[in-house]
């Protein structure tokens, strides 16, 4: 878990809220191989644990289409059939792929959902890695622009054979998003909704701001470097201590250079805030392939997105917008529970 939440309601405020409301928190694990936190302000419990299973009912049918690790996803099916023909795919999907891509563009190429032609030769969890001659012949797949995307017709073809695309780096973020919009449909006004890394606030806890906590990525889950105070945002991190193994003093962890195929290496952690989980997502992984000065470059340049970056030498660089008066730097947070179930 890289984002820990710190309860801020004081018994102060509770007199200033409706008799029978209260705050509802669900923790549940498995859904997309993480664990999910949903939480909210409601006015009525009872439509409380309706609005929350709506929203875990959301993430379950996104892990189900946008899976690699289901055969049945539709994403299998385009990784089993997209380089044969142009395939046609959900209007989800097609705006899913379309956002990857933008994402490629703003980042050189640092996001690549085709990091996974050569990324499924990894497993972290088994300690299995591709040797040099694996990595060479698999690479020249890694390449977003051989992702082929007609509007008119909505299909996606790919324009080699060898090609893989795995949305592993951006779907958490949309899950959370579309968890998100659930809860506003319902009309709930106060929530936070987390897929592992990923995570976003909607509105505030009554006056005051929700406080997170970003994770030190070399101490203990409850460690945090900063906290910061969140209303109506998202935020992700991406860290080299989420899934990996090390070898011969090398660390090798998820995120992947898409120029070279190794593991992406230039940063401990990097954490994005901003308006939507689906793009801090996407651009959490920039740092680790491009490093921290270049990403920071990049995230300075996105109006609404602000960074802060843990550099391999344990120091913390900080975008732009925040400056550090407005953060508490080195608060603690309560520990954390584990986030990766695989
Ligand atoms: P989490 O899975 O906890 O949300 P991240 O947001 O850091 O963690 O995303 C890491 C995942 O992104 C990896 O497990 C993999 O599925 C995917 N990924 C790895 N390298 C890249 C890359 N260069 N571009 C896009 N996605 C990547
Ligand atoms: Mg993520």
């Amino acid at each position: 878990m890289k984002l820990i939440l710190t309860a801020c309601i004081g018994l102060g405020l509770v007199g200033a809220t409706p008799a029978h409301a209260e705050w509802v928190r669900r923790i549940t694990d498995g859904i997309m191989g993480t664990r999910m936190i949903v939480e909210l302000w409601a006015d009525d419990k009872a439509a409380a644990d309706p609005a929350i299973d709506a929203v875990l009912d959301e993430m379950r049918r996104l892990d189900e289409s946008m899976s690699t690790y289901k055969s049945t996803s539709e994403i299998s099916a385009a990784n089993a059939k997209a380089a044969d023909a142009p395939m046609h795919i959900s209007k989800e999907l097609f705006d899913l792929l379309k956002t990857a891509r933008q994402y490629s563009e703003l980042t050189d190429g640092a996001f690549d959902i085709t990091y996974a032609s050569v990324g499924y030769l990894y497993n972290f969890r088994k300690h299995v890695r591709p040797n040099e001659a694996q990595i060479n012949k698999a690479l020249p797949a890694v390449n977003y622009r051989h992702v082929i995307l007609d509007d008119k017709n909505q299909t996606v073809f790919f324009s080699q054979k060898g090609v893989r695309i795995d949305l592993g780096g951006i779907a958490k973020g949309y899950a959370v998003d579309c968890g998100i919009n659930v809860l506003k449909a319902r009309g709930y006004t106060r929530a936070f909704v987390s897929a592992g890394g990923d995570s976003r606030i909607m509105g505030d806890r009554f006056g005051k701001p929700w406080m997170v906590g970003i994770r030190d990525p070399r101490k203990g889950e409850g460690e945090v470097i900063t906290k910061i105070p969140l209303t109506d945002a998202a935020m992700s991190t991406s860290g080299d201590y989420e899934r990996f193994f090390e070898e011969d003093g090398v660390r090798y962890h998820h995120i992947i250079d898409p120029h070279t195929g190794h593991s992406a290496s230039l940063v401990r952690s990097a954490t994005v805030i901003g308006p939507m989980a689906i793009r801090t997502d996407g651009l959490s992984k920039t740092a680790f392939v491009l490093g921290p000065e270049k990403a920071i470059e990049i995230y300075n340049r996105i109006e609404d997105i602000d960074a802060i970056i843990v550099k391999l030498d344990g120091t913390v660089i900080y975008s732009k917008g925040l400056e550090p008066a407005k953060i508490r730097r080195g608060a603690t947070a309560p520990p954390a529970p584990s986030r990766e179930n695989y």
